[in-house]
């Protein structure tokens, strides 16, 4: 091997032309280090092979001698069907293929063979249909075939022979896992867990490697939360002394009582934000529980304190709505507010930055102009960001040069994560959690509905816009796409327009628009003067048009019953009776019925998102496991009972200061994951 090790280019592996090396390019993979990184998806295994005898229908792997073999053509030569019977001693087996030709001068009789697939009885014969064959002359018979996804251009095999070139290598890859965790936690060392992975043994042996690489990656992200609380932690803040009198005088003037939820997170906070440190927490709480009048308290709070509040928002419109609805209450206690915007000429931002600046405004709301250089704060005591769920390390570091401090940081979302899941994810943040709606909401009627009863629904919708409101229409897509086939924003504004509700004001909103399209359509939608509000799941986050009462969600399946519920809380948000209409894209192909089913009887968020981990995962549920540099590929954040293991080990390491010097390569690690884990 050459004295490059790891970094050696593939290039100068045996068999690797330039076409080759191009393709291996494609993926990735330039040196010995990227072949050892690119991993099987699955294994086949051959390990465990049965008696004929002992067989049944599904999937099986038999060892055995061809006795014949016969080739014969079909339906006028359009299907070639090649059968042959195999026998081990026990009994005798058919395995039949389809236009296969080739294979045919390889089955000679006498010959040894190993076939795996699926047995199954059709057309009045048990057989094996169109198994993987391995002639008993070639290596990879009595073992587990690693799969590899063929792509590129490569075969899985190609990809295999080439790994197997460099699998000693695997001896000088650097195991950054901390020597003690790996030994209590019986984890293999890193260069076996990738022999192993490359060319397993048995099948006990993948489970041993993959789990050592699931909590490699679960140990560096938890290490990496906890590091960032640590620091967080020791950065001074501003603390927000809490007043009764302020407190009793704020619910007095919100003309309806506290929920206990409510009550117990602002508990949380305010108790936060009367320490010395900066307070770093996630508020969750369903669609429609109230967090905005939470945050409002502390606001209060802060302002009673001396201290300014900024209200970050993700969009113009969002930033608008806060306000408006915002500016009476905060009159009412006494201090003024300010709304940001990108929007507006530099003279009246100018003006409004002044305000800021003098301390004249104590509530400052707007997106991430917020963070611009001419916005300076007099003296900012709170940041609450609403619909993100958290504050990346470099936004974090921008507010502190900005404030010459931390200051208090909330983080609000509607997403629903189970607080253990929150705990691995976001373990830099304390997290409260609200699962109670105010009372007295009607609960929105849910239906999942089929192209049968599309035409009565839509005379409903009709009747629903003559009587005044409005409605939204989502779709999967933006443009039309053939290979998915689902409903795009742009081909249903246009099919809507042209017939079933041509006599309607029509607008199409999507992701692909500019902001300010995006914001003029809203506000118009807002105002009244657009009846239906064709979207992507773009209006997901936040909005709120009293106005609107149907929610029709075209390809329902196509969404996770998370997304689903955010959706439908865009209606319901007034004493007018709520629809939500569900189409599915096809007829049940994922088997998403049942699934979509959950919504029509259930109005709560964290059930549904429950409900939807279980059948899906969190990495899909949540998006995290593409989530670009956390790269997830082996632990599945779901799996409570490793993730609490890990936990628990990262905890204990990072309780030990002197760890951080001792162990350079784990450090440097979380220092990696760290510079990149913004996850909005
Ligand atoms: P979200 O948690 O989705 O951000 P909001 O803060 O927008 O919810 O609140 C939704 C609506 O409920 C608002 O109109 C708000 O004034 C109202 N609301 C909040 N708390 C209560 C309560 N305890 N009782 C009645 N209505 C409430
Ligand atoms: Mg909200």
């Amino acid at each position: 091997m050459s004295s490059l090790g790891l970094d050696r280019p593939v290039g100068a592996l045996k068999g690797v032309g330039p076409a080759l090396g191009e393709r291996l390019a494609r993926l990735g993979i330039l040196t010995a280090r990227d072949l050892l990184n690119h991993y099987p998806f699955r294994y086949e295994d051959y390990s465990q092979v049965a008696k004929i005898r002992d067989i049944r229908p599904g999937p099986v792997t038999v060892s055995g001698v061809i006795e014949q073999a016969a080739g014969r053509w079909a339906h006028t030569r359009k299907l070639y069907i090649l059968e042959v019977i195999i026998s081990d001693g026990t009994g005798t087996l058919k395995a039949v293929w389809f236009n296969q030709r080739f294979l045919k001068a390889k089955l000679i009789p006498g010959s040894n063979v190993v076939l795996a697939g699926k047995l199954e009885f059709r057309g009045g014969d048990m057989a094996l249909q169109g198994p993987v064959i391995e002639f008993s002359d070639e290596p990879a018979t009595g073992r587990i075939i690693p799969i590899y996804p063929e792509t590129a251009g490569l075969t899985s095999k190609q990809i295999s022979a080439l790994v197997a070139q460099v699998l000693d290598l695997t001896s000088l890859l650097k195991d950054d896992l901390p020597e003690p965790v790996r030994l209590q936690h019986k984890l293999v060392g890193l260069g076996e867990a990738v022999k192993v992975l490359h060319q397993p043994a048995t099948s006990q042996d993948i489970a041993a490697a993959k789990r050592r690489m699931a909590f490699e990656e679960l140990f560096y992200l938890i290490v990496c939360g906890l590091v960032i609380k640590a620091e967080v932690a020791t950065e001074p803040a501003h603390s927000i002394n809490f007043d009764e009198g302020i407190a009793k005088d704020f619910t007095g003037k919100l003309g309806f009582t506290l929920t206990d939820a409510q009550r117990t997170a602002a508990w949380q906070i305010l108790q936060d934000i009367t320490r010395d440190h900066p307070m770093n927490r996630l508020l969750e709480g369903d669609v429609g529980s109230g967090k905005t009048v939470v945050a409002m308290l502390a606001a209060t709070m802060a302002w009673a304190a001396g201290y300014q509040t900024a209200l970050m928002v993700p969009t113009e419109v969002l930033a608008a709505q806060h306000a408006a609805k915002l500016a009476p209450l905060a009159e009412q206690l006494g201090y003024k507010l300010a709304k940001v915007s990108g929007k507006i000429p530099a003279s009246q931002r100018k003006a409004i930055t002044a305000t800021i600046e003098s301390g004249e405004v104590s509530l400052i709301i707007g997106t991430q102009a917020l963070l611009s250089s001419d916005v300076t704060f007099k003296n900012l005591g709170l940041v609450v960001i609403d619909e993100q769920h958290r504050f990346g390390v470099q936004q974090r570091q921008l507010l502190k040069a900005k404030a010459g401090y931390l200051p208090h940081l909330l983080t609000m979302t509607a997403t629903p994560i189970p607080r253990t899941l929150a705990l691995t994810i976001y373990g830099d943040l304390d997290v409260s959690v609200m699962n109670e709606l105010p009372p007295g909401r009607k609960s929105i009627k849910t239906k999942l509905a089929g192209e049968s009863e599309r035409k009565a629904i839509y005379a409903q919708v009709d009747a629903e816009i003559a009587a005044g409101r409005q409605v939204y229409v989502v779709c999967p897509l933006i443009e039309d796409s053939d290979a998915l086939g689902f409903k795009s924003v742009a081909a249903e504004e246009k099919r809507l327009r042209q017939g079933p509700f041509k006599h309607r004001r029509i607008a199409g909103l999507h992701g692909r628009m500019k902001p300010e399209e995006k914001d003029d359509i809203m506000t118009q939608f807002a105002a009244g003067d657009i009846d239906i509000l064709v979207a992507t799941s773009l209006i997901e986050v936040g909005i709120d048009v009293p106005g609107a009462t149907v929610m029709l969600i075209e390809a329902a399946d196509h969404f996770g019953l998370a997304t689903l519920h955010q959706l439908r809380g865009r209606v319901g948000r007034s004493e007018f009776q709520s629809y939500c209409y569900l189409f599915m894209s096809s007829q049940d192909a994922n088997g998403s019925e049942r699934r979509l089913r959950a919504l029509e009887r259930s109005n709560d968020g964290f059930r549904l998102a429950q409900i939807d981990l279980e059948e899906r995962g969190a990495g899909q549920v949540y998006g995290l496991q593409q989530h670009g540099q956390l790269d997830l590929r082996f632990a599945e954040i779901g799996d409570v009972a490793l993730t609490s293991e890990v936990r628990q080990a990262a905890a204990e390491f990072v309780s030990k200061s002197s760890n951080m010097v001792q162990y350079a390569g784990t450090v440097k690690r979380v220092n990696q994951l760290k510079a990149v884990t913004s996850l909005d």
